[in-house]
């Protein structure tokens, strides 16, 4: 099918529900809640679905005064740390050869900087690590080898982060993979089509973002993954990229994102969404906006479904200055988690397509 032209893309989402007017967009059939509002000067955050526990902390200490970003890492580190979160740190999905490979940033908004690392080994805290590049070098990103280096030089434990959890699921995904190579899966003698590749071992996409405004109205950033399950190593994704996989103005506001990484490099699709809502943009807006932008954009039959739009899922999540807050994602049934001092929401977000 030919790539989608704009009137018919206009069509596409009318029919889903999701308007599209002349560049103003509503909340629409994807939106469980109209486009919300906190009140100015109130603390409020935005995470993905995979973030309670970590807002919760993060709220807790927003709320006892603490700066945006202090609050942030201290809150997704309790998601890296968690084994049980194939996404993110500790017992985060491996790369292709079983060996884990962590990306993270963090932006400071009252300070504008930022720091990164990406394709980290034995560390399980990237978060932690990035924001020491932020505030103990004269760099920004610090990759691979050298990141690793340079967090073990800052007291950093190495370990190994493949739990036994994420070793069997790699080892069911290699199994799988193919029927052309010497991996097996447990079969019996009888068995017919061995090693084909099975729905469930597909690589999948998993990631923590937050975006925050504490008490003295300052915003931060983090985004903190174990990236694409099985991924070449080496491979980067768009969490440890500033402008890709998050963003922070602190005149503005703070967005970052889940899903499809490749995406947000091609489109740089964070600071576009700040820089729509610089724009008079409300931060939902700004993320279908971003959402739209990687659909037209997006030309490769291999990743569009039968009707030409792009088919995997990249999913944002933004806040502005004055605390309101909005998500979006390409393709819809999702959900993204709020915290507004009182207590964690868990809320629909809008989409592009169903
Ligand atoms: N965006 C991450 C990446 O591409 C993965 C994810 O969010 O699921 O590495």
């Amino acid at each position: 099918m030919p790539p989608m032209k704009r009137r018919d893309f206009i069509r596409t989402t009318a029919l889903t529900g999701t308007a599209v007017l002349a560049g103003t967009w509503s909340a629409g059939a994807g939106s469980a809640v109209p486009a919300p509002q906190s009140g100015a000067g109130r603390p409020i955050l935005i995470t993905s679905a995979n973030g309670a526990a970590a807002a919760e902390k993060t709220m807790q200490m927003i709320s006892g005064g603490s700066d945006a970003l202090d609050a942030i890492i201290s809150g997704v580190n309790i998601v890296e740390d968690d084994p049980n979160d194939t996404s993110v740190g500790y017992g985060g999905l491996p790369n292709e050869e079983g060996v884990v490979e962590l990306d993270a940033a963090v932006m400071h908004g009252p300070s504008y900087r930022g720091g990164a690392v990406a394709a980290i080994r034995n560390i399980r805290n990237p978060s932690k690590v990035a924001r020491m590049v932020m505030e103990r070098t004269d760099h920004v990103l610090i990759v691979g080898e050298g990141a690793l280096k340079f967090a073990k030089a800052h007291g950093f434990p190495e370990e190994n982060l493949l739990t036994d959890r994420a070793r069997a699921e790699w080892l069911k995904w290699k199994e799988n993979l193919s029927t052309t190579d010497d991996w097996l899966p447990p079969h019996s003698i009888d068995d017919d089509g061995i090693g084909e590749i099975y729905q469930n071992y597909l690589r999948h996409y998993g990631t923590i973002h937050m975006s925050a405004l504490d008490a003295n109205g300052n915003l931060s950033c983090a985004t903190t993954t174990s990236g694409l399950s099985y991924k070449i190593p080496g491979r980067v994704g768009d969490s440890p990229i500033i402008g890709a996989g998050l963003y922070c103005d602190n005149e503005v506001g703070s967005a970052g994102s889940t899903g499809r990484g490749e995406a947000n490099l091609l489109n740089c699709s964070s600071v576009m969404v700040v820089e729509w809502m610089r724009q008079g943009k409300s931060p939902e807006e700004a993320c279908l906006l971003a959402c739209k932008r990687i659909n037209e954009r997006q030309r490769e039959k291999r990743l569009q479904d039968e009707q030409g739009r792009f088919k995997p899922n990249v999913k944002f999540y933004a806040i502005n200055r004055k605390g309101e807050y909005g998500a979006a994602a390409v393709r819809g049934g999702w959900n993204y988690l709020i915290h507004d001092g009182n207590s964690v929401k868990k809320l629909e977000g809008a989409y592009l397509f169903k």
